[in-house]
């Protein structure tokens, strides 16, 4: 059909405490987008002491990247899953090793990337968000507790459960993990230069309408799209 819609293959960039995950959480709500986010991931299995989190446990405690070859790996088995749906990655790829499997990944199961976001956030104001980040750690939802308080302190709105803080945000770990970030983020911004969009602002419902605009733009509505925005 020649007005075929094109699934969208977002991947979203930017440095920690930027709102990655707070966007993919709107973009999931609004559009029913698949969210595949390393960091995630990784916390999950190392609440639940897998293999995999036993190997990637104190990297994120310090801050530090896990190595490619198992971040890579883990992708992979993810996106086995995706199947043909609207997906998003955020935190993966962090280097260009990263980027190059992932290319060769995507070209196997045919399905390229179509979108790259890069969120700019000035530096000044990201630590103060971090500190007041709370996170539900089996689903990935983030609050923050000047911008979006849970409705009760210390719980997550959906299921009840407890939230927690991540024990690497804090100044320290912040500031390693920056720096790793800068180390990554123009090799990486530039193997993508030909598909990256900027988006900037201080705060995500500042830079969420100018997502949303670009995919609309790029890509017309998406299929399965929820039409109720919040
Ligand atoms: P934020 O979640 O605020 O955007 P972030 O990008 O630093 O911050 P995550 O993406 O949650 O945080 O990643 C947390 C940690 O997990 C990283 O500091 C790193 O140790 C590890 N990690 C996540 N993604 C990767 C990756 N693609 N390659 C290597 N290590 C990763
Ligand atoms: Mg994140």
């Amino acid at each position: 059909p020649t007005n075929a819609i094109q699934p969208l293959r977002l991947l979203l960039i930017g440095c920690p405490g930027s709102g990655k995950g707070t966007q993919s959480g709107r973009l999931e709500k609004n559009f029913g987008v698949s969210h595949l986010s390393s960091g995630d991931l990784l916390r999950r299995n190392i609440t639940e002491n897998t293999l995999l989190g036993q190997q990637a446990r104190q990297y994120v405690a310090d801050g530090k990247l896990v190595p490619d070859n198992l971040l890579i790996s883990l992708i992979d088995k993810e996106l086995l899953h995706v199947g043909n749906t609207n997906w998003l990655l955020d935190g993966f790829p962090r280097t260009v090793n990263q980027a190059l499997a992932l290319d060769a990944s995507l070209n196997r199961i045919m399905q390229p990337l179509n979108l790259v976001i890069n969120l700019q956030v000035p530096e000044d104001i990201i630590l103060q968000r971090i500190m007041d980040r709370w996170i539900h750690i089996p689903s990935g939802r983030v609050y923050n507790l000047s911008y979006n308080p849970p409705r009760v302190a210390g719980v997550d709105d959906i299921t009840g459960e407890p939230l927690s803080q991540r024990p690497d945000d804090t100044p320290e770990v912040f500031k390693v993990r920056l720096e790793q970030h800068h180390a990554m983020a123009l090799p990486l911004l530039d193997h993508y230069q030909n598909v990256v969009v900027n988006v900037r602002g201080n705060t995500s419902d500042e830079i969420y309408p100018q997502i949303e605009k670009e995919i609309v733009n790029r890509l017309g509505a998406l299929p399965g799209a929820h039409l109720t925005h919040t």
